[in-house]
């Protein structure tokens, strides 16, 4: 099989030799530092758990911060250098757990804000990790795919003094995939002389992945998004959703919400929005996407434009592409009746936060409504230190255990502190990751 005919093909091209991975939507109308906002959340959470101030200094701040400088030798013969992070947020949990995400924009306080959100992710669900988040300052769209190899096997090799199964796993974010995972995963070993496949998670499953990661995320959001249903006491059935980002996460989410019954009335990636207010085949959609690579075309649909996207009615909006997408500017035209349900990491800005709370909608936070695909990375990296493989009916109904449990966990801290599904998250890991903390004690 040809990386083209793969299953995990986010990187193949049928369209020629630059390679295409997973992409997003990003229309950014105002960008806010994503580290300045992550520092926003917690400063609004802090109150909540009367925290020591030098717990509160060293919380806001992250444990190791790596940057590295590196020469890729490119397909026409030149040599071109990349800048790469690997940022490790706290580990009073865990080892630390994160993504690495390729894109132009990439840099170290998105890096940091992403790494912390971990953290707190990674709490809210439970599971014994902490945060971390890599990243490459590249467009991978513009690699090769020779050249989106070397650059991952350089990068690797250069953060890997501080990665490792029991000490920091790496796994996909946007602009990644299970093929790059294989990479890291394969030069690693070679460095040690010997396979270790607990070292990165979202692998390919005949390399030691997991049955069910790819669809995780996705998954994940609709879990929560039928709990919070059953919760409130609506009507999932003919719920009409519109997800913006057809990438790992948006296209998985578009799927299930259809197998939930659902009508997805519109998606969009990063060349542009389609909408069918009669719902959209979401099938058919996926077969055109296999052949064109982007939803635009589409002809069961009409043409739109992000910003349109974002204000359609719609009992559910799942921003799925990319940080800043809800602002002060485009939260106010949100049509949405029911939901905000973050598939994205950081897409609503603390102001958008405050006016989609005032307009009455519930926003399921991204810490908690994007948490399945860490979680079954955290199946999977069990299922490598055991070398004992799960089915993925099993998988997924572990799954879907954890994202209603943690629904209810945040949901239930939201009443008991009256305070927004956000914030009740945030005091949740947070509080998490204090107590941590303070039963390890201080060294020395
Ligand atoms: N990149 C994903 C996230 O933001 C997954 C991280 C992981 O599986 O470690 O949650």
């Amino acid at each position: 099989m040809t990386i083209q005919d793969s299953p995990y093909a986010l990187v193949a091209s049928s369209q020629g030799p630059k390679a295409k991975v997973d992409s997003a939507s990003t229309s950014p109308q105002q960008v806010e530092n994503a580290y300045t906002m992550a520092l926003r959340q917690f400063d609004g959470a802090a109150p909540f758990l009367n925290l020591k101030a030098g717990i509160v200094d060293m919380l806001k701040r992250c444990k190791r911060e790596l940057t590295v400088t590196f020469p890729v030798k490119m397909d026409d013969g030149s040599v071109k250098i990349f800048t790469g992070y690997r940022v490790h947020h706290n580990t009073a949990r865990g080892p630390s757990k994160g993504g690495i995400r390729y894109s132009p924009q990439v840099d170290l306080d998105e890096v940091r804000a992403l790494a912390m959100w971990m953290t707190w992710k990674c709490a809210v669900v439970n599971i014994p990790y902490g945060g971390a988040k890599g990243g490459v300052i590249c467009n991978p769209r513009e690699l090769s795919l020779h050249e989106l190899e070397g650059l991952t096997r350089r990068y690797a090799t250069e953060i890997a003094p501080i990665i490792g199964p029991d000490r920091d796993i790496p796994a996909p974010d946007m602009g990644t995939n299970p093929q790059i995972m294989a990479w890291i995963m394969d030069t690693y070993s070679m460095h040690h002389g010997y396979s270790v496949p607990a070292v990165v998670t979202g692998k390919p499953v005949n390399i030691g992945g997991s049955a069910g990661r790819l669809e995780a995320t996705g998954r994940g959001v609709m879990f929560t998004v039928q709990e919070a249903f059953k919760t409130f006491g609506w009507q999932l059935a003919g719920a009409e959703i519109v997800v913006q980002g057809f990438g790992n996460v948006g296209s998985i989410t578009a799927q299930t919400a259809h197998q939930m019954g659902c009508k997805v009335v519109a998606v969009s990636d990063i060349d542009g929005a389609i909408y069918n207010p009669t719902g959209i085949n979401i099938p058919k959609l996926q077969q055109y996407v296999k052949e064109f690579r982007t939803v635009v075309g589409f002809s069961e649909a009409e043409q739109i434009t992000n910003d349109e996207l974002l204000a359609l009615p719609c009992d559910v909006l799942v921003p799925a592409a990319t940080e800043n997408q809800l602002t002060r500017v485009t939260a106010p035209r949100v049509r949405a009746r029911k939901l905000v349900a973050e598939g994205a990491n950081g897409p609503t800005t603390p102001e958008a936060d405050a006016i989609l709370n005032d307009m009455g909608l519930i926003v399921i936070p991204d810490i908690l409504c994007n948490a399945g695909g860490v979680v079954v990375s955290y199946f999977e990296w069990v299922q490598d230190m055991q070398q004992l493989f799960w089915e993925e009916d099993a998988v997924t109904e572990q799954l879907r255990r954890i994202m209603v449990r943690s629904f209810h966990d945040v949901h239930n801290r939201a009443k008991e502190l009256n305070t927004s599904l956000r914030n009740a998250a945030l005091v949740l890991g947070i509080g998490r990751v204090a107590e941590a903390t303070m039963t390890r004690g201080l060294y020395p």
